[in-house]
């Protein structure tokens, strides 16, 4: 049941998730599924873009923003945007998610999994991980920080985080809190794409896109720390798209992240990623 919706940033919510009982058995990183069959309210869109596409709407995935050890399940949706001549469909859930959810409603979510998590053995592997989200991309790494803080409190965090403008971030206040509260333990660095005078929020505010000089500083050894990737990526949609027209698909933030990491000399053993299409 939805215990609560937090309106995060003006497309983005969390729903906070009442179990009952059940064991909430997940590990930070992983996500749940949600089957746009189940609302009622969808049903007309969900059988117009089944007939339309051919096939059967799939279940969306969706990171808890929440940690293991927190008490209520959460997660975080962004709310994806049609727009006239360059989206193929409107996107179906995540705008009820977003806009349509209200206390008391009740949802079947089903989860938990996933890869992008922390592995078991992080502080024998390194004592600084290095996140580097865009968007919601934010979600599965708010909750691995949440659960590493809490857990290993000899690992440091460099959070990098990407977005259009400062009213677009994403759990803004909360990170901004653990950085008070984990002095020398957290390290938050926000890159705006959209705002001409970044440096007016601050001197950890960068503008431009995740860049090399950005990675540099963050990591003098490019070895040393694990570095957890999760943002926008090439879809499927966007290769198909690309190809029709007979040119090679721009690269998104996931693709040009990896790149300027490979550039820099971090190992990809030592990058993990997540990809939302
Ligand atoms: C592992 C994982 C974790 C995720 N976690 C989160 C999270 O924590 N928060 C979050 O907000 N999102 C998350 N996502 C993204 C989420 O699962 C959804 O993809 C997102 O919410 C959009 O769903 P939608 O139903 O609103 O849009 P959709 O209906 O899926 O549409 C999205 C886009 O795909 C295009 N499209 C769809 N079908 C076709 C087709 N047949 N041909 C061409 N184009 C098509 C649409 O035109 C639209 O542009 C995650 C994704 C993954 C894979």
């Amino acid at each position: 049941m939805v215990a609560d919706v937090i309106v995060e940033t003006a497309d983005t919510s969390t729903l906070v998730l009442f179990t009952g009982n059940d064991r909430l058995d997940y590990m930070a990183g992983h996500f749940l599924t949600i089957d746009p069959h189940q609302f009622e309210a969808l049903e007309r869109f969900t059988s117009f873009l089944e007939d339309m596409k051919g096939k059967r709407e799939p279940p969306r995935a969706y990171s808890m923003c929440s940690s293991p050890h927190e008490r209520y399940l959460a997660v975080t949706v962004k709310e994806e945007r049609y727009v006239s001549g360059a989206t193929k469909y409107p996107p179906l859930l995540s705008p009820l998610l977003v806009k349509g959810t209200v206390r008391g409603m009740r949802l079947v979510v089903t989860g938990f999994t996933g890869p992008y998590t922390l592995v078991p053995d992080i502080t024998s592997q390194t004592d600084h991980v290095v996140h580097i989200c865009a968007g919601s991309g934010s979600v599965p790494n708010f909750s691995m920080l949440k659960f590493a803080l809490e857990h290993h409190p000899r690992l440091r965090h460099t959070f990098v985080y990407s977005n259009k403008t400062w009213s677009d971030i994403i759990f803004r206040d909360s990170l901004a809190q653990l950085e008070a509260r984990h002095p020398g333990q957290l390290h938050v660095i926000h890159t705006l794409t959209r705002e001409e005078n970044s440096s007016l929020f601050g001197p950890n505010v960068r503008k431009g896109r995740v860049g090399v000089e950005v990675l540099r500083e963050v990591m003098t050894d490019p070895t040393a720390p694990l570095v957890y990737v999760c943002g926008p990526g090439i879809s499927k949609w966007d290769r198909e798209a690309a190809k029709e027209k007979g040119i090679a698909p721009q690269p998104r933030f996931l693709e040009s992240v990896l790149s300027n990491l490979e550039e820099i000399g971090v190992p990809n053993a030592r990058i993990k990623r997540e990809f939302y299409g």
